[in-house]
């Protein structure tokens, strides 16, 4: 029998009934939360009932257990229709590690009420002020003492951290000279944050330039049981890394999405604009930086696919998830400057959306990992050059 020479899309079901709940949550909505700068309760809770955020949790444990390329069908689709999966996506990567480094009793304690939206896993405690990028230099320390462990310190840019109830926290159990390597000594813990906020643990939003609902926390003397840690002490940092590659092949779909936004609303503009007596869109100097943001977007997405079906068969995908990521936010980077510029000076107003979505997709060259850092990885892990440092 013939084989069709490409596969039919396995999430079209996904990615159609996606849309039609993000259809329901229009440009009124996000410029609304935009200008307010609120959570998305509304849309988040759309998308927990309805299982989406679950979605990588297995079926033993009340999820969808569906593989990453419909959790990052899902993501794009959102990304896709003008709104942002910034809100919530952290708790698709963020639970993996519980579910690869948790203990029975923590992954039957905490993932069915994940899966179910009862608990919120949305923040994730790694950057701090001073360490930045620097990961394994933070500063954030846990003490044993006991049952328990005394945490202090102090983490930046913990998203969504005063709209969950759970955080994954990454902090330093044996200091940094007494590790024979510094990736060693550092823990990851799960902490209750509603339990843990005012004993120890303050919250305070930081105002940024796209409404990203992120923090800086402070942790002074904060109890976190031991039970809590999660996996072996002084292993977290591998535990971590181990869930970046689906970070990042998640984000990529992000922008992936966000690039066709952008695509789609400066074609659909560029021909209702008559000017001097024909479509913009009929000037090259208008049609040409759209249609090479379709194709670097294209390329990204090629690169995508081949960095999701990687991960699903288990094989290394270190290269495709970074590269893909850091093609995708600059594919949706070109786009969206593209769609300013056909939009002319409507573009700078709030009601086209393009200037909200064109503050939001910036970000995504410079977090959850900065082009550097990736142009870094490609250089040392995959062309072999020397590390730089
Ligand atoms: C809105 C927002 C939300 C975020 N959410 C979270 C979150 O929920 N949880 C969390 O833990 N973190 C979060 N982050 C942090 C994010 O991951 C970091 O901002 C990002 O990793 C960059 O780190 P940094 O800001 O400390 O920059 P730095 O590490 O200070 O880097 C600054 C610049 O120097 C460059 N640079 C640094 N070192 C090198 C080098 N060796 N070679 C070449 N260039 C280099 C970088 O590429 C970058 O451009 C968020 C950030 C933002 C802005």
């Amino acid at each position: 029998m013939d084989q069709p020479l490409i596969a039919a899309d396995p999430h079209a079901e996904i990615r159609e009934e996606v849309a039609k709940l993000c259809a329901r949550f229009p440009g009124e909505y996000w410029r609304k939360v935009d200008r307010e700068r609120a959570y998305p309760t509304e849309f988040v809770q759309a998308l927990t009932e309805a299982g989406y955020l679950g979605a990588l949790i297995p079926e033993e444990y009340g999820g969808a257990g569906l593989p990453l390329s419909a959790a990052a069908a899902i993501l794009e689709e959102i990304h896709r229709s003008g709104g942002n999966a910034g809100a919530c996506h952290a708790q698709m990567y963020i639970m993996g590690t519980i579910l690869r480094h948790g203990s029975p009793e923590q992954k039957a304690k905490y993932l069915p009420k994940i899966a179910s939206g009862e608990l919120r896993l949305q923040a994730f405690g790694v950057t701090e002020p001073t360490s930045g990028t620097d990961t394994t230099a933070l500063r954030t320390v846990a003490k044993r003492e006991g049952d328990n462990y005394i945490v202090n310190g102090q983490k930046i840019w913990t998203s969504r951290a005063e709209h969950s109830d759970l955080m994954l926290l990454l902090a330093r159990t044996t200091p940094r000279d007494q590790v024979a390597k510094k990736t060693e000594g550092l823990s990851t813990f799960i902490v209750d944050m509603k339990a843990a906020l005012g004993n120890g643990l303050t919250i305070r939003p930081i105002r940024t330039m796209m409404n990203h609902n992120t923090t800086e926390v402070f942790f002074d003397n904060m109890v976190v049981p031991a039970a809590n840690l999660v996996g072996q002490e002084g292993k977290g940092f591998r535990y971590i890394l181990d869930g970046m590659n689906a970070e990042r092949l998640l984000i990529s779909s992000e922008s992936i999405g966000d690039a066709k936004w952008f695509i789609r609303k400066a074609v659909d503009y560029s021909k209702e604009r008559v000017l001097f007596g024909r479509p913009i869109g009929q000037n090259q100097g208008v049609q040409f930086p759209i249609a090479r943001a379709y194709a670097q977007m294209r390329a990204a997405e090629a690169l995508l696919k081949t960095g999701l079906e990687k991960f699903e068969a288990g094989l290394p995908c270190g290269e495709e998830a970074n590269m893909s990521k850091m093609l995708a936010a600059e594919a949706a980077w070109a786009a969206a400057e593209a769609c300013i510029q056909t939009h002319g000076g409507f573009g700078f107003a709030e009601e086209y959306d393009v200037e909200r979505k064109y503050r939001e997709a910036r970000l995504y060259q410079v977090a959850p990992i900065s082009t550097n850092l990736v142009l870094s990885y490609i250089g040392e892990h995959v062309l072999g050059m020397p590390r730089s440092y």
